[in-house]
């Protein structure tokens, strides 16, 4: 479904902060980018989802190059921890928004927000605005917004660092099972090992641009193909 041939990325033109990275994902896979921070996670993530274009090589959505492709046309939802709600609009017109540029119709969007709100169990939410949610409430109204135009694709970067630990493993359990019953592929960012074991069918952990290896979490914490990734799964694990 998704396909990274020899991508590079640099900002400055100088340092690759993304070197020569190769990676396939098949459909319905949950793959999680794991890493420190600087490693290049969120910038592979931009690229895939249109936000910064690789700087060499070429990135496939269902065998098709995506350069040039604008970041709406995609069809892939987005949680960023930093991509907040709109403050100003109620959950049900921020749920609508990405409907609207898609220029559905009203029903429909009326039949979707209120399926996508059922789905992250806060059906009866849909009048509030968000500074009258809790954080946890916040984060599902983001899953939310991200699921309802029904896409293929979804993209979460660090989508649970703002919470608290209870929340953020209630919440880890909430999106692996929402992975789980509608079939969608979920690329994840991460810095927090535990998350990345728990959640991912696969786990890419990234150093300094280079996927330093790419393996179940079961296989990742048995057979660690080198000492960066040994010490890195080995740390508050
Ligand atoms: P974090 O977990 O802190 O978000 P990350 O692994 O996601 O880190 P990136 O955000 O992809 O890493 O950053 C990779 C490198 O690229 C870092 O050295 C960062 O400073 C640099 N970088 C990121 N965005 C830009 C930008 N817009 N302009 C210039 N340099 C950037």
């Amino acid at each position: 479904m998704v396909r990274f041939v020899d991508v590079q990325k640099s900002y400055d033109g100088k340092t690759l902060v993304v070197k020569n990275l190769n990676l396939d994902i098949a459909k319905g896979e949950f793959v999680t980018m794991l890493g420190p921070s600087g490693s290049g996670k969120t910038t592979t993530l931009l690229m895939l989802a249109g936000f910064e274009a690789a700087t060499s090589g070429e990135i496939y959505l269902n065998g098709q190059p995506i350069s040039g492709m604008p970041p709406h046309r995609r069809g892939i939802g987005m949680v960023f921890q930093n991509y907040a709600l709109f403050p100003h609009m109620t959950v049900n017109e921020n749920l609508a928004f990405p409907l609207q540029v898609r220029r559905m119709d009203k029903a429909e969007i009326e039949r979707r927000v209120k399926t996508a709100l059922e789905m992250v169990e806060l059906p009866g939410f849909g009048a509030r605005r968000p500074a009258q949610l809790s954080g946890g409430q916040q984060q599902r109204v983001a899953v939310a917004r991200a699921l309802v135009f029904d896409p293929d694709l979804v993209l979460m970067d660090e989508p649970l660092g703002a919470l608290d630990k209870q929340l953020r493993e209630q919440m880890q359990y909430e999106i692996r099972h929402l992975h789980d019953r509608l079939g969608i592929t979920v690329v994840y960012v991460t810095h927090d090992q535990g998350e990345a074991l728990t959640m991912s069918d696969r786990i890419a952990v990234f150093n300094d641009g280079v996927i330093q290896q790419l393996s179940t979490p079961a296989e990742l914490y048995e057979r660690p193909q080198n000492s960066f990734v040994a010490q890195f799964i080995g740390e508050n694990n």
